[in-house]
């Protein structure tokens, strides 16, 4: 009934997340608000993690894309899974460094990282930096020799594969800004280069092919590729590449008719495509790791809003508004995306009617979205929009000076606050 495993209809006929009852969260914490299941996180950290020992045998790290979802609550749950992390950002590293994340298991990404931060990720050695371009390698060589540091990095590859769409196809020229294209001989020129820098170490060659993907086949081609350019690195330089990165993109369900593969499977085709062309191209088992940031956080959360004004378009559509939308879930008004919407208050009630669920910016365009089966709802009814829990909060913005909402987290029957509310104070904070 409902898409997120988590929710269910309580005694009361109110949707409960994680067994608690979002109508009473809704009065308690106030609204708009976002609501986290704790447990669905760390579930979710866990089966990746499994079937990375499962299936390829722990010789991986799984290590969740925090842009998806970044506070400094994550990252200490993160961290207690035993798991990485991803950062994009000085303020994700921040936030990471901010938490006690252990940051020799963050990677550090990013297309057009400054000086600035490529010093900060040295400075609290990270891991791994991921490399996208020549010019960054240049930078950070000189950066690593004035700090008298040798980090470990990784250079981000476009493998070729399309994975936008359920059909993939190998691209004969990638379009994207991310990355070096293997294709036209970039990457290996790269890696030459690399291998004979002083002050940086490569370990290893990322990819990352898309995100909201359903389909296995473009992750198991995507591996296939990588290995591919393993080994003619290995037969041309005589140079083994220890690490190899798949990241993220793991589809999750939002509305009932998506039906994404369960991670364990994708875990068991990956692991079985990297074992066997290792064997077949006689290259060294490389150290795995994976980057899930959509499939970690947004299954865990709902954002609930206060409806405002019912406004019927006779023979148009029925507006339903409510007090948030584009600012503290941009992604209709981005990329169209769609949701499962419940009356939380009546959520045992049929879905009779179909709404647009529209926010309270000041663009036509601000929407929720359309179409929406639901409850018959009325100014003071709680509406619940289900799995937006990752690009949600951390795509917020103040649009409007609207105060960002706060998030809350549940687990096993209690709730606390992780990220306050943002105040009328907060909003002219920075205002001289
Ligand atoms: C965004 C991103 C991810 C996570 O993608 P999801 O679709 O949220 O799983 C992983 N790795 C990199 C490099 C990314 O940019």
């Amino acid at each position: 009934m409902f898409v997120s495993e988590n929710l269910s209809v309580n005694s009361a006929g109110h949707l409960a997340i994680g067994g608690v009852d979002t109508v009473e969260l809704a009065k308690e914490y106030g609204t708009p608000l976002y609501v986290m299941d704790e447990q669905v996180i760390r579930n979710s950290l866990r089966r990746f993690h499994d079937s990375m020992n499962k299936y390829y045998d722990g010789k991986g790290e799984v290590h969740y894309a925090s842009k998806a979802f970044s506070c400094m609550e994550m990252c200490r749950v993160v961290a207690s899974e035993g798991d990485g992390l991803d950062a994009v950002s000085i303020g994700e590293l921040y936030t990471a460094y901010k938490a006690g994340f252990p940051m020799e298991k963050v990677g550090f990404h990013g297309n057009n990282k400054t000086d600035e931060e490529l010093r900060y990720a040295l400075k609290y050695k990270v891991g791994h930096i991921i490399v996208d371009n020549i010019s960054e390698l240049h930078r950070l060589e000189a950066i690593a020799g004035e700090m008298n540091e040798k980090p470990s990095i990784m250079f981000r590859i476009k493998p070729g594969i399309d994975a936008h769409t359920h059909d993939f196809v190998k691209t004969g020229q990638i379009d994207s800004k991310f990355g070096f294209a293997l294709e036209t001989g970039e990457a290996f020129e790269a890696v030459k280069e690399a291998v004979n820098c002083k002050n940086v170490h490569l370990a290893g060659l990322h990819c990352h092919i898309g995100s909201q993907i359903f389909d296995i086949a473009p992750f198991e081609e995507a591996a296939r590729v990588m290995l591919g350019f393993i080994a003619e690195i290995k037969a041309k330089l005589d140079f083994v590449v220890e690490g190899l990165n798949l990241g993220g993109g793991f589809g999750i369900k939002y509305l009932n008719e998506h039906d994404p593969a369960p991670f364990e499977v994708y875990l068991e085709r990956v692991s079985y495509v990297v074992k066997s062309e290792c064997a077949r191209l006689g290259v060294e088992l490389p150290k795995m790791f994976i980057e899930p940031g959509r499939s970690i956080a947004a299954p865990a959360g709902i954002t609930l809003y206060t409806v405002g004004a019912r406004k019927v378009i006779p023979n148009i559509r029925t507006y339903i508004s409510v007090d948030g939308g584009m600012a503290d879930n941009p992604r209709y008004i981005l990329y169209g995306s769609e949701y499962d919407a419940v009356v939380a208050n009546k959520a045992n009630e049929e879905r009779t009617e179909k709404v647009t669920i529209a926010g309270k910016c000041c663009e036509s365009g601000d929407l929720i979205g359309e179409n929406m089966p639901l409850q018959h709802a009325e100014s003071g009814d709680i509406i619940a929009v289900c799995a937006t829990g990752a690009y949600n909060y951390s795509m917020s913005s103040n649009y409007n000076r609207l105060q960002k909402p706060a998030v809350v987290f549940v687990n096993e029957g209690n709730s606390r606050v992780v990220v306050k509310r943002e105040t009328l104070d907060d909003i002219i904070r920075n205002d001289i």
